[in-house]
């Protein structure tokens, strides 16, 4: 977009790299470069970076005496078992980085092409470990259409509470259950009541639920008592992912009285495994457009010009699932979601600003997530909850199979891209996730 200062050559849609399946490629072509955390049998974590089919295996490069001085320390960082210390880069040497990455993989006299068998991998031959160690992990709660949809179930003519246009809302999560893309969790077991009910009974949810959310991973840094403020709090966003906010409704419904979510939500969350970096973001940024009547600014600190102008971020999301019967049949998954991930009233800076206003520091390596997306529409909602109304009006697959929530063995399957016109397109990955039988219990 014209007069965005953060787009570089790295973006330019002519760009081609010298591995052929990157051209063209419509997740990883050289202008995306998502860095994960990777393993194959032998040999332990360590940092890729996806281009095409492949991945390039930075710890390979790191000491295949390629590089060295400045470009090799940055190499090396981002070649770790954990994409922390990569995180706890400033802004200025991710963009080098970034630079580096792209020279060697689109500059025909790169010298990496006399090496391709020791330095790369094919993407399907590698297991993907968690991008880095989350320390912590807040979940907002941005989406307007969600808000509203979820609202509406229990006030259905007041859906927002007055704090909405006001304070960017979130709970703080679990880090310790969040787990890689591919896996699968237990149906959670837990105490749940009939709606209006004050005798809670004991056993396995019944109503679990999917939440389509974007990650963002944040660089963070600041200490104990000082804030990021508004203008610098994009600077703490390295990085963007997929995130399903995994949630028992029933085990939430009835303890969120009268503080936050617990139990919940902290039994199992996915997330995609590439870091797709702010830096490959930067042609799908966007304008957040402006409130309507009714609907106060934000106050003073959560408030940028610039970050109004470009801190929004364009990406198309969607839902899949992949039922049990599904899979016997050999049928391919349904797509039961699609959404923009625009739809959200606060900014990733804006969260940022708002988690460190009190002096809380944030540390590289924690992950948000930005609230369920829904976007308006009926294919647009972003969890089970609005898609049924709460339960109360089940959705039929192709196959007949009807579903309130979800089933043992449904996997879900959440996807996203940015595209736009002028520049390519870029994918975020996949976060996929199977519920599976609850653990044996008693009551
Ligand atoms: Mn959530």
């Amino acid at each position: 977009m014209p007069g965005n200062p953060l787009i570089d050559s790295t973006h330019d849609p002519e760009l081609r790299s010298w591995v052929d399946s990157a051209n063209g490629h419509p997740e990883f072509p050289v202008q995306n470069l998502p860095l994960c955390i990777f393993a194959q049998e032998g040999a332990g974590p360590r940092g890729g970076v996806a281009i095409g089919d492949q991945l390039l295996d930075l710890r390979a490069l790191a000491s295949s005496g390629l590089m060295s001085g400045n470009e090799l320390a940055l190499i090396e960082t981002a070649a770790a078992p954990t994409l922390n210390s990569y995180c706890a880069l400033t802004a200025a040497d991710r963009v080098r980085l970034r630079k580096i990455l792209s020279n060697l993989l689109s500059d025909l006299k790169s010298p990496l092409r006399s090496h391709t068998d020791s330095l790369f991998v094919a993407l399907d031959a590698v297991s993907f470990e968690m991008p880095a160690t989350v320390g912590d992990y807040s979940d907002f709660f941005a989406g307007i259409h969600h808000a509203r949809n979820a609202g509406r179930m229990f006030r259905p003519d007041n859906p927002l509470l007055p704090n909405y246009w006001h304070v960017p809302i979130a709970y703080h999560g679990r880090a310790s259950s969040i787990d890689v893309s591919g896996k699968g969790f237990p149906r959670p077991v837990g105490q749940t009541a009939a709606h209006g009910s004050t005798t809670p009974h004991f056993g396995p949810s019944k109503r679990v639920d999917f939440e389509l959310e974007l990650a963002i991973w944040i660089g963070g840094g600041n200490r104990t008592g000082e804030p990021i403020p508004i203008d610098k709090a994009s600077d703490a966003i390295v990085g963007f992912g997929l995130l399903n906010d995994w949630s028992a409704r029933d085990i939430q419904a009835w303890e969120t009285q009268p503080l936050g979510p617990f139990l919940g939500k902290s039994f199992y969350s996915t997330v995609s495994p590439f870091l797709v970096t702010v830096e490959a973001l930067a042609p799908f940024r966007r304008g957040m457009p402006s409130r309507g009547e009714g609907e106060p600014a934000p106050m003073a600190y959560l408030w940028d010009e610039l970050d109004q102008q470009i801190g929004v971020f364009d990406c198309h999301l969607e839902v899949l699932i992949s039922t049990e019967k599904m899979r016997a049949a050999g049928a391919e998954p349904v797509v039961l979601t699609e959404a923009s991930g625009k739809d959200l009233v606060w900014t990733p800076a804006q969260m940022v600003a708002h988690h460190t206003v009190t002096g809380c520091n944030l540390r590289p390596g924690d992950l948000f997530g930005t609230g369920t997306v829904s976007s308006p529409g009926p294919k647009g909602h972003g969890s089970m909850l609005e898609m049924t109304e709460g339960g109360r009006v089940p959705l039929t697959l192709p196959n007949g199979e009807q579903r309130s929530f979800l089933e043992d063995g449904d996997e879900v399957i959440m996807r996203g891209w940015c595209e736009a016109e002028g520049y390519a397109r870029i994918g975020l990955g996949e976060a996929r996730g199977t519920v599976g039988p609850s653990l044996p219990y008693s009551d």
